[in-house]
């Protein structure tokens, strides 16, 4: 499948891309390709002045209910919780599975910053395991050698020898939308009894076999910032199939208060994380276009595929047996790839207004993150040179309508 070299000089892989992307924008200037830019029309126009004529824009409205409705029929959550972004979503899943200050929170190092922040804001100490090289996600092996290796059982669950911590949850992570191996980590969470959250920022309609991601823990997060399939603008989601965590999860992110007609009485320190209306009015008009989107995505998904056919470079794939939403599309470079290649490619590519992105620096190499326990992250490491993300917007598409 791969070579021990790259290929490909600079200036054929700008060919390539050059090939699926349109010359030139919908106004017929030359174009700009950013990683990700939303697809907004009409529906969303009309959705938006619609919220702010009735003016319900903040704190309560029809939009918001409406939004947690939708979502929960697309992913068949018991229940849905919208808040104010991914990060917020990931810290109150995090609170719903239990996790206290101190505890150790497993988690890959190859993820996106807010995945740890979110594990910090919760009071908790980040752990990072190896990915899998087929999916990017969390490697079950790996996970099941970081609970033999370095913790010992106690009670229930189990310690982190070292650090003597608690460890109170493992957040599994779906890299670019294509699912990781959530029925895997899932077992294996049971087995060894320890609460799995997962961090779904990334893959709202994707699936593996027919459970949406975000449901095989005790919560999942959804992400709705602007760079995402579906965005409100910034918000988030919280995912439960737990009727009773998922009221707890509403009433923890508004504040905590008692319903009353009148009365000012908050049961717990809550949060103020809940979903303006506005914002959620975006997403209902969003959602009814994910269809679309979704259709506009995997076609863009297989002219990528079609360019690189042949070569060395692979464009990343879902797992047999899941569901893509394909949010992203990302290639990697052959094995002993070299970050001077990696930042060529780049280069070349942005000099053409074409803004492929590398993947982010490992965690474990951030600086508020690099004293945190950590397994062996071979596969973590040798990504790093290897993968660069491509334009993916919907509106890319050129194949249909
Ligand atoms: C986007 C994202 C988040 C955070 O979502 P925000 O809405 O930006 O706070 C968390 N994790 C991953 C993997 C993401 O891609």
């Amino acid at each position: 499948m791969t070579s021990p070299r790259a290929s490909l000089a600079p200036a054929d892989f700008v060919a390539l891309l050059r090939e699926v992307l349109p010359a030139t924008d919908a106004a017929g200037a030359a174009a700009a390709y950013p990683l990700h830019e939303p697809s907004l029309g009409p529906d969303e126009t009309a959705a938006v002045v619609a919220c702010l004529q009735s003016t319900f824009v903040s704190s309560v409205g029809a939009y918001v209910d409406q939004l947690e409705r939708d979502l929960e029929r697309l992913t068949g959550a018991a229940r849905a919780v919208v808040v104010v972004n991914g990060t917020a979503a990931l810290e109150v899943s995090l609170l719903l599975a239990g996790v206290e200050r101190g505890d150790l929170v497993v988690t890959p190092s190859l993820t996106f910053v807010a995945t740890a922040n979110a594990i910090r804001h919760a009071g908790a100490e980040p752990a990072f395991v190896d990915v899998e090289e087929e999916t990017l996600g969390l490697s079950p092996a790996d996970l099941r050698r970081f609970f033999e290796e370095t913790c010992v059982r106690e009670g229930g669950g189990w310690r982190h020898a070292a650090t003597g911590r608690r460890v109170g949850a493992v957040v599994l992570v779906h890299i670019f939308g294509n699912p990781a191996r959530a029925v895997e980590v899932q077992a294996l969470c049971q087995e060894l009894g320890v609460p799995l959250v997962e961090d779904a920022a990334e893959s709202l309609a994707s699936f593996v076999g027919d459970t949406h991601t975000g449901r095989f823990g005790v919560a999942g997060a959804l992400s709705f910032n602007g760079n995402k399939i579906v965005t409100t603008g910034g918000g988030g989601a919280v995912l439960t199939d737990d009727e009773a965590l998922g009221a707890h999860a509403k009433h923890l992110t508004t504040t905590a208060k008692r319903p009353h007609r009148w009365e000012y009485w908050h049961t717990d320190v809550g949060y103020n994380y809940r979903m303006p209306n506005l914002n959620a009015a975006l997403g209902v008009a969003q959602v009814g276009r994910l269809d679309e989107l979704l259709a506009k995505k995997v076609r863009l998904f297989d002219r990528w595929c079609a360019v690189f056919d042949g070569s060395d470079v692979e464009v990343l794939r879902p797992r047999a047996g899941t569901r893509s939403n394909h949010w992203l599309n990302a290639v990697r470079l052959p094995v002993g790839t070299s970050m001077e290649t990696r930042n060529a490619w780049l280069d070349a590519a942005c000099d053409e207004k074409i803004f492929c992105r590398p993947l982010w620096v490992p965690m474990h190499r951030l600086p508020m993150y690099a004293a945190c326990p950590r397994g062996a992250l071979p596969v973590t490491e040798s990504s790093e040179a290897r993968i660069i993300c491509l334009p993916s917007s919907a509106h890319l598409d050129r194949g249909g309508a």
